[in-house]
């Protein structure tokens, strides 16, 4: 049969181990502070009746005989049994019949059972005619001691043993209370409540910093969930638009009855905004792939110098076209560790925005410059810039300035930055050019 829940909690099980490690201690003590009495007391009668026997046997026989008729030493009560024995071991005087079985006759103490049942401490001393004096004491007190020892030991350890135990069925209880809060807070949190909580005091103990660790868990999977709805949110908003818009022109070049021209600009239009939503789902598997994809196993060293003019080699006529100067400040190779396609598509996101923002007859600088991290791709602009408090947002997916609503653009392409960035370990700072803005993509050293 299995022990009730209660006696099978650890704090039950180490409260009876500690109260067995002190009843045994209890004991082992008991049994020392016994046996130095008891062997301090043998020795101050084994000392006594050894002088007694050694002045008896001294003494005059008249006086001895004197003395065993008393039957000992009554007035002190210290001799119990006195009594003299011929040669052969034949009572003369005393009050003793015959002499224990074996006793050394030695003038030394020894333990002796006399009169068939009776424990005592006894000498024996030969007289020079041969007889045998015999005087033994009673060790009652021994046994007295023994027995004040064994009602202290129940009058201590008892209510020990039961303290120690009730300790132990209070403490235990209380663990399997808060063991099925949490039980409680766990079937609540896995019907949906996400809010739930497993319940802490934030004291300092092993329970409560465990619950505390599972609490900070929650509360990031919950921001986890939150993030993740909003990016569910934002997919089915921004998708609905050009969608909605597609859906409208579609009806309505079917209902106007015009010509294949007007008909072609229709299904134009409705391929434009195709590929707008085609746009957004392609730069949002980007971003996954990105951060969930092990590319770091093909990071090769990177001259950041030639990729820059690479990038800028692209992007010159989409400049030109746009009447913008493109400069290229990057003469010196500077190496960095990373995967070439991803940190190009970062700077060219970037250069894109530039373009994008940028005014007419305006200038766009592309440089490699050295920071106190490492090497900085810098991208400066003379566009209307972004406020400091929007600095941190643009990095968000889906977010798109209040400047930029007219603009094509689905407010993903910083987040693949973003994201490039992140799996680099590399940071993003947006700066003020007065006028325009700059994008310093800060390439830290990766420590190998
Ligand atoms: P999109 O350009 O498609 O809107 P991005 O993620 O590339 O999305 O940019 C997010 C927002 O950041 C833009 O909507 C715009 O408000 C702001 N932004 C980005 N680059 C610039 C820039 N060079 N100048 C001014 N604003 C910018």
């Amino acid at each position: 049969m299995r022990a009730p829940e209660i006696f099978r909690t650890p704090s039950f099980r180490i409260a009876g181990i500690s109260a067995a490690v002190f009843v045994l201690g209890v004991l082992v003590l008991f049994a020392f502070v016994y046996w130095q009495t008891a062997s301090r007391e043998t020795r101050t009668v084994d000392g006594f009746l050894e002088r007694q026997v050694r002045i008896l046997a001294g003494s005059h026989p008249n006086e001895l005989i004197r003395a065993l008729v008393l039957g000992g030493d009554q007035s002190e009560r210290h001799i119990a049994y006195a009594a003299l024995f011929d040669g052969h071991g034949r009572a003369i005087a005393g009050n003793l019949a015959a002499l224990p079985a074996q006793f050394p006759v030695d003038g030394v103490a020894h333990g002796a059972t006399v009169s068939g049942e009776r424990q005592v401490r006894a000498a024996a001393a030969r007289l020079p005619d041969g007889q045998i004096l015999f005087i033994a004491r009673d060790v009652a007190e021994l046994e007295q001691l023994q027995g004040i020892v064994r009602r202290a030991l129940l009058l201590g350890v008892i209510p020990a043993l039961v303290l120690a135990l009730g300790a132990g069925a209070l403490l235990s209880w209380r663990e399997l209370r808060r063991v099925r809060m949490v039980h409680r807070a766990v079937a609540r949190i896995l019907l949906g409540h996400l809010k739930e909580r497993l319940p802490a005091r934030n004291a300092a103990d092993d329970f409560d910093r465990l619950a505390m660790a599972v609490n900070r868990m929650l509360d990031e999977i919950e921001r986890l969930l939150e993030e993740i709805r909003g990016v569910g949110d934002n997919i089915a908003h921004d998708l609905r638009t050009p969608l909605t818009r597609v859906r409208a022109r579609l009806e309505r070049s079917r209902e106007a009855t015009r010509g294949a021209a007007e008909l072609d600009a229709a299904i134009d239009a409705a391929i434009a905004g195709l590929d707008q939503t085609l746009g957004i789902v392609t730069a949002l598997l980007r971003i996954a792939e990105i951060e969930t994809g092990n590319r770091h196993a093909a990071f090769s060293d990177i001259d950041l110098a030639r990729m820059v003019h690479d990038v800028a080699e692209l992007y010159g006529p989409i400049a030109e076209n746009a009447g913008i100067e493109l400069t290229v400040a990057a003469d010196e190779p500077r190496f960095v560790k990373g995967d070439r396609d991803l940190l190009m598509e970062a700077v060219a996101n970037v250069l894109d925005n530039a373009l994008k923002f940028a005014p007419c007859e305006s200038r766009i600088d592309l440089a490699v410059i050295d920071g106190p991290e490492g090497p900085i791709v810098r991208v400066r602009d003379r566009g209307p810039g972004i406020p400091p408090e929007e600095r941190q947002q643009v990095l968000k997916r889906f977010y798109r300035g209040d400047k930029s609503r007219t603009l094509p653009g689905s407010g993903l392409g910083l987040g693949v930055v973003n994201a490039v960035m992140a799996l680099h370990r590399f940071r993003i700072a947006i700066g003020d050019a007065q006028p325009g803005c700059v994008f310093d993509l800060i390439c830290t050293r990766l420590a190998d």
